[in-house]
């Protein structure tokens, strides 16, 4: 079936009580019971709820695994994953990770948890990695990289870890499973912030997991009920809204992100563009292979650094300056001050986060306003 109609129809059936072809939003925090111990398949919602047990549902059909679970945020489904490893564990990740994530390893390392960050876009550092030390317990993986669009090749990284038994969980936000499906590459996990893409109106916060295999599912599944962090029946509910259009919104965007990249590539006021849709950008051929397209995340550094970049932010005007991304409206980012300021600035430099760098989320409007913007605000 195509993507188009799997996220309309897949996982999805009318209502079997009422027939309602959306389903019902189940304000409720809990479930008679006819006995102790009797219920009609759900006894309270912090272990389940029928409203968001159709979004894990869907989750788990689109991208390919065992089922899905739904968080309150992208943080609350990181966090109930790296809650699985335990002190003396060993996580090795990309160091150019949202910013959230990068702070949640902190934890987990004053949690006794040992925390690696290397460039995974060079897969001799990920074979490095895993050779070095200690066994690597997971190797967690985002692609393309936020802010930096780094690309790392899920199915050379999925192999290196296999043979150390390292699991493999990937941070899918950027793509969604639209784009690309690490499940399918030979992943164990996919994280979502389905406040971006996957909602895609700026209107919610949330999270999801998505598992390969059942047990695996069963084990974050009591771990979703035990750290509480979950998704509530009205998010779930936007959520599995936001699906239906996604096919479409994530075309625009591509087709929109495209374009955008080609103006500011040719642009004398733009020092380089990161793009992974660019051919001369480093992860042009992984993406091509792993992806169906390059998604709708545009970086560029701006020529004469911070004053320059601040100009630019404040002549625009259809990209809102924003946090968050993947919603239908255009904004715009700069990671240094605002979504990466949390990452030491020395370490920030080092990896090309400048005071130049502006990170846009390319929406849905019409292309050509949205370029005539950034012209006007580059002029
Ligand atoms: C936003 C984001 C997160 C965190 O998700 P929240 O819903 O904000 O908690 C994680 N990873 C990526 C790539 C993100 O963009």
């Amino acid at each position: 079936m195509n993507w188009d109609t799997r996220l309309i129809h897949e996982g999805q059936t009318p209502d079997p009580l009422t027939g309602s072809v959306n389903p019902p939003v189940y304000l409720t925090s809990t479930y008679a019971q006819s006995a102790p111990g009797r219920a009609k398949g759900f006894v309270y919602s912090r272990t389940g709820n029928p409203t968001r047990a159709v979004l894990e549902r869907v989750l788990g059909k689109l991208e390919g695994g065992a089922g899905g679970l739904a968080f309150a945020s992208g943080l609350a489904a990181a966090s109930a994953l790296f809650m699985a490893y335990p002190s003396g564990a060993r996580i090795v990740a990309g160091d150019d990770l949202y910013a959230g994530t990068r702070r949640l390893l902190d934890v987990a390392e004053t949690h006794g948890v040992r925390v690696d960050l290397i460039d995974t876009s060079d897969l001799a550092n990920v074979r490095r990695a895993l050779a070095d030390g200690p066994a690597v317990d997971l190797l967690y993986l985002e692609t393309p990289t936020n802010p930096l669009l780094k690309v790392t090749d899920l199915k050379g990284a999925i192999a290196i870890a296999r043979k150390s038994k390292a699991r493999v969980a990937v941070d899918n936000t950027f793509a969604s499973p639209v784009l690309q499906r690490p499940l399918e590459l030979g992943a164990d996990i996919v994280l979502h912030s389905t406040t971006k893409y996957l909602g895609g109106h700026s209107d919610l916060i949330g999270g999801a997991l998505v598992c390969r295999d059942r047990r695996q599912l069963e084990r974050f599944r009591w771990y979703q009920n035990t750290q509480g962090g979950i998704l509530g029946p009205l998010e779930s509910f936007l959520v599995l809204r936001g699906i239906h259009t996604l096919g479409l919104r994530v075309r625009a965007h591509c087709q929109n992100a495209r374009k955008v990249a080609a103006f500011l590539a040719r642009h004398p006021k733009v020092v380089r563009t990161l793009y992974p849709g660019l051919p001369d950008h480093p992860g042009y051929r992984v993406a091509r292979r792993q992806m169906d397209d390059f998604g709708g995340m545009v970086s560029a550094e701006i020529r004469g650094g911070l004053p320059a970049a601040r100009r630019v932010l404040r002549r625009l005007k259809l990209f809102t300056l924003a946090e968050s991304l993947g919603g239908v409206e255009s904004l715009v980012n700069h990671p240094a001050l605002m979504t990466h300021r949390s990452v030491p600035a020395p370490v920030r430099e080092a990896q090309g986060i400048t005071g130049g760098l502006l990170r846009f989320s390319v929406g849905v409007e019409a292309a050509d306003d949205l370029v005539a913007d950034l012209e006007h605000a580059l002029g």
